[in-house]
Parts: C-alpha cells; structure tokens; sequence
C-alpha cells in the first residue's frame, strides 16, 4: 500500500519517449550548444520528473515551467548554455550552485563536475530537490538551506559557481569563493537582465557580458 501513496514519482522515470528528448537535443544544437559531453549530461536527465504531472507534457519544450513557490525550472537551452560556459570544455571539480529550485539544474551539474553543492532559499523546494535528485541517485550532490548570496566559503575555492537567479549585482563573497582560474556565470539585471562570466585568473577577475536571460531575482535570507 505504501508503494501506492507515490506513484507517480515512481511511473515518472521512463515515461518519455527517446524520441521527445531527441528532438530537444536536435533544437539544443540547431540554439548553438557545442559541447557534447554538456548534451549527453542533458540527455541523460528526465526533465519531465522535475515538473508537476500536469506539466509533464511540455517538460521537453523549450520554456521555463512552474514549480510553485513562485519559482519556475529554467528552460533546456539556458541550463545547457550556462553549463557549456562554465565547464568550458574541461572537467570541472567543485561546483556551486545558488537557486536549486527543483534541482534540474543541479542534477546537469552533477554529470559534468566531480562534486556539486546547491544552495536554495525556499525549504520546500530543498525538500523537492532532493527528492528529485535521490530518485536520480544523483549521490555527488549536496544541498543547502540557506541565503547563497553569501555563497558557502567553508567548502570554497570553486572551480566553478552558477547563479540560476538574476542579482542587481555580483556578489563580493561569490568572487572571493572562486578559486585562480575558476569561473561565475551569473544573470545581472533586473528589469533587464544579462547573464555574465568572470573570470578568476592570478592578477584580476575578467568580466564578460554574454546575452540577455531572464530570471527570477535572487533574493535575500531564507523562507
Ligand atoms: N536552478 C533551477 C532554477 C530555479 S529558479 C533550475 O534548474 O530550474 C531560481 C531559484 O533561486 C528559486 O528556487 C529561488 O528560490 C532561488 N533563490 C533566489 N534567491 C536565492 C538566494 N539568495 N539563495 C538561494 N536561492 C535563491
């Protein structure tokens, strides 16, 4: 009987056709995305179990969904676009992660770097996210409750950090967490918003602007 409470986390997993993801991954490529260890990492993750049942079937377009909260998932392209730019064509070790949402994001990650911590502010979504990623047996992630603007220096330096919420402004304590040579991809803006790479190298951090994105905003302290 207890297996009955569930079950449509447990019908969830396969129920995509390869066909559907197909066709996202072609409309991945024909958008620019490069990277193929990157599109394997999409390919290999169910977005669908991420979503609500009723959304399921729009899980595979190419849109932001609902995910309560008043949070959404973010849309295939710009979750393949920002993990292209962080891995940069290299096998990444520690990465962070802030705004784990219903953990998509972060499942990607966990396919293209050695460890992933993600922080999220909303503890239900925390409690979504691990779900999600335990029924993936994502095991090299960790989550955190707590504000991420502050970033989590005690498992700092990063090789890489991500942003998935848009900041009026780049945070100190994120530059400070990454280590010589690691990078930060995160949305500026917040009308209008622009998602931008730094870089750390010896002498300074490098800064790039890259294309406009939308975002919800990255907001202080936790509920
Ligand atoms: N990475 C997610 C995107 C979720 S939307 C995905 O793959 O779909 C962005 C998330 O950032 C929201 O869940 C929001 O609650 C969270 N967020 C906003 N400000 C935050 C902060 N200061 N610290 C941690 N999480 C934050």
């Amino acid at each position: 009987m207890a297996l009955l409470k569930k079950p449509s986390v447990k019908a969830g997993i396969g129920m995509t056709s390869q066909r559907t993801r197909d066709r996202m991954l072609s409309r991945l490529r024909e958008q620019g995305i490069k990277d193929e260890v990157v599109l394997h990492a999409i390919n290999s993750i169910p977005r669908h179990i991420f979503v609500d049942e009723a959304l399921s079937i729009r899980a595979y377009e190419d849109v932001s969904l609902p995910i309560g909260y008043g949070q959404t998932i973010s849309q295939p392209y710009i979750v393949a676009k920002m993990t292209e730019i962080l891995r940069n064509g290299s096998n990444m070790n520690k990465v962070l992660e802030i705004g784990t949402g219903c953990g998509y994001q972060t499942a990607v990650l966990s396919k293209v770097a050695a460890e992933v911590y993600s922080v999220e502010r909303i503890r239900p979504l925390v409690m979504k996210a691990l779900d999600n990623l335990r029924l993936l047996k994502c095991t090299n992630v960790k989550l955190d409750h707590a504000d991420g603007t502050m970033g989590l220096p005690q498992l700092a330096p990063f090789d890489g950090i991500m942003v998935t919420a848009a900041a009026s402004h780049i945070p100190q304590d994120l530059l400070a967490q990454l280590a010589i040579g690691g990078r930060l991809v995160i949305p500026v803006g917040i009308d209008e918003q622009v998602l931008h790479l730094i870089v750390r190298t010896s002498t300074e951090y490098r800064q790039t602007a890259l294309e406009a994105v939308k975002f919800v905003p990255l907001l202080g302290g936790t509920s």
